[in-house]
């Protein structure tokens, strides 16, 4: 009889590890001597020890003397005071897009060839700080292929929240959108985006019948998806009031808009990049020059060449920067996307751009994290460097509150609770010398 129980026993031991995945004991790793922003607005935390348990922050303990002895088995990183913020979002991501496009690439482009260049601007974002990345409309799902290879750890890239290809009216002849007809039209690729992985529904607003996107709003929302809206002032609106959760550029909107919008609660993603005057340009350059960073000239003439693609008049330039300032003066919750690749490089000139445009640091870094989990309903898990949150993280070595192109300092990436490999390959081309230069 005993011995039958222990054979019980046995069994039941075996089933249990059986279900447990194979190297389960999960990792843990200790920051030890941090800074911690953790983005909720609070200010830094000094000296700090910060323990990640497989992928979430287990806990932030203060001072490091007072954090428990780590095991044997942790893995323990002296951060020497560097600064620990959330993994940064970029919400508006297009992976596969170029503008400029000096050797013609997108031009009939096949597919598989789109392919790989949106994977690699993912990883070169990811190796960059970018840990989630928001797509606003993606050729083919491309987006929703290189999300299940990141999750499935094909390869190592950020989280994605896939858009699928953005949706426009019918006889909207732009080669990347997919349209539909009437209201009924609209709702059918609506429906259609969602059945093939989007996660969000992204609508070319401004070259829409109001109906229809009030359709494709509510389309969305039936089935439990945010959308987000390519908007000017009058097709913010309508947007609003159909209860778009967000608004893309939104360059132009009314003192009335940006109340509106604040009662509403409507994140805006105003995309500087894609506003700027050859002023701002020169500007920035110089800021970023002046804070010590000196980067290799095929990045500086590359991103000079980037953001003069979508170059504005001083007058459209200085409007839009002041509609930034009042909407964030109004309290909306404002969100870091590039709309510009690579993703990497433009993305950190948007964070920068905040700032130098007249908004707080600690505005622009909530921007391209807590807002941005916020925004897409994942507060819960990401978004700050709080205990439970998944453990994606940046390591500063530079105080980016005191200068926001400290952004630049990077030394670490933690995605899910792993260190990113971030050392160059030998052998490998830039993105600059493969898409960006002639
Ligand atoms: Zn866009």
């Amino acid at each position: 009889m005993k011995r039958n129980t222990n054979r019980r026993r046995g069994v039941l031991l075996v089933a249990l590890v059986l279900l447990l995945p194979i190297g389960a004991a999960a990792q843990t790793t200790v920051l030890t001597n941090a800074t911690v922003i953790d983005a909720t607005g609070a200010p830094p935390i000094e000296d700090a020890t910060v323990i990640i348990e497989g992928n979430r922050i287990a806990a932030i303990h203060t001072p490091s003397a007072s954090a428990p002895e780590p095991g044997d088995e942790a893995r323990v990183i002296d951060l020497g005071g560097a600064y620990v913020l959330p993994g940064l979002w970029n919400n508006h991501s297009h992976l596969g897009d170029l503008l400029p496009d000096p050797k013609g690439l997108l031009r009939d482009e096949p597919l598989p060839r789109a392919m790989i260049r949106a994977g690699r601007n993912a990883m070169d974002a990811l190796k960059a700080g970018f840990t989630t990345l928001r797509i606003t409309g993606e050729r083919d799902f491309m987006d929703v292929a290189w999300k299940k290879a990141f999750d499935d750890g094909v390869f190592i890239g950020p989280r994605i929240v896939a858009g699928g290809p953005p949706l426009s009216t019918d006889g909207d002849t732009d080669w990347l959108v997919r349209t539909g007809k009437g209201l009924e039209g609209i709702r059918a690729v609506v429906a259609d985006n969602i059945a093939n992985g989007a996660q969000l529904i992204k609508f070319l607003g401004s070259r829409m019948p109001p109906e229809q996107l009030i359709a494709g709003i509510e389309e969305a929302h039936r089935h439990g998806i945010p959308v987000t809206v390519h908007a000017g002032d009058e097709t913010t609106r309508i947007a609003v009031m159909a209860g778009a959760e967000s608004i893309e550029h939104g360059n132009d909107l009314s003192d009335d808009t940006i109340r509106m919008m604040a009662e509403a609660g409507t994140f805006l993603d105003p995309t500087i990049q894609c506003n700027l005057s050859a002023e701002f340009i020169a500007e920035r350059e110089r800021l970023i020059a002046e804070a010590g960073y000196t980067d290799p000239p095929e990045v500086v003439e590359g991103r000079v060449r980037v953001s003069r693609a979508d170059e504005r008049s001083p007058a459209y330039a200085n409007h839009a920067r002041d509609v930034i300032n009042k909407a964030y003066a109004a309290g909306i919750r404002l969100t870091t996307g590039s709309d510009s690749n690579p993703i990497s490089e433009i993305g950190i000139l948007e964070i920068e751009q905040f700032v130098f445009h007249g908004i707080p640091p600690m505005g622009a870094i909530q921007a391209a994290t807590r807002n941005s989990a916020e925004m897409m309903g994942m507060l819960d898990d990401l978004g700050t460097v709080e205990a439970g949150k998944l453990a994606d993280l940046i390591v500063l070595e530079k105080n980016p509150l005191e200068h926001i192109s400290h952004m630049r300092s990077l030394s670490m990436v933690i995605k899910d609770g792993k260190i990113v490999n971030r050392s160059p390959h030998e052998g490998q081309a830039s993105f600059w010398e493969l898409y960006l230069q002639d």
